[in-house]
């Protein structure tokens, strides 16, 4: 059963690799403002993660899978945030990971950094572009599918620059479609 069925009491960024923890504080607040569930940070051990054959990336598909191992409490959903490029093998990369119905989300805060296309540090953008990557891999845990409205949150980003064109709304079919904890607030 999916997470749309499912009273969410709380949401639990994990941080996995190397992460600055002010910035991971930083996005669990936003996240906390956002949707209807209280978000924090925790901590917990994972298994290294496994890099992509020939590839310098993490598989996401790898990691998304032993954070869905994790025993969790039931109304608990959890997030993987890494700092790590992931990408699975028919992408070359992707910046989030998820599940139809899962019940945990993956994301990459790679290649949602200015820094990683030669820009210089923006921490306020990198924050904004964090939060809306989470709620769109949560939009997936909540068995919403791809969107093709291109301003809609849930339309698939193959490009930071459409990460920025999305947004950080659902249009109102996918809103209609959104579980009561992750109604934007
Ligand atoms: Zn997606
Ligand atoms: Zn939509």
């Amino acid at each position: 059963m999916g997470a749309e069925g499912v009273r969410v009491e709380e949401v639990h960024l994990l941080p996995l690799g190397p992460l600055d923890h002010g910035l991971a504080e930083e996005l669990a607040a936003r996240l906390s403002r956002r949707v209807s569930a209280p978000c924090r940070v925790v901590d917990g051990r994972m298994p290294e993660p496994v890099r992509l054959p020939e590839r310098d990336q993490v598989d996401a598909d790898a990691l998304l899978a032993a954070l869905e191992a994790r025993p969790t409490a039931k109304n608990m959903l959890l997030v993987g945030l890494t700092a790590y490029d992931i990408a699975v093998p028919i992408f070359t990369f992707v910046f989030g990971r998820a599940r139809q119905g899962g019940r945990a989300a993956l994301v990459s805060l790679a290649r949602l950094d200015p820094g990683f296309y030669g820009l210089p540090p923006d921490p306020g953008l990198l924050a904004r572009r964090a939060v809306d990557e989470i709620t769109h891999e949560l939009g997936h845990v909540a068995s919403l599918p791809h969107c093709p409205d291109a301003s809609c949150l849930m339309s698939f980003a193959g490009s930071v620059e459409r990460v920025d064109v999305r947004g950080s709304t659902f249009c109102g079919r996918c809103h209609d479609h959104l579980p009561r904890w992750l109604r934007l607030r």
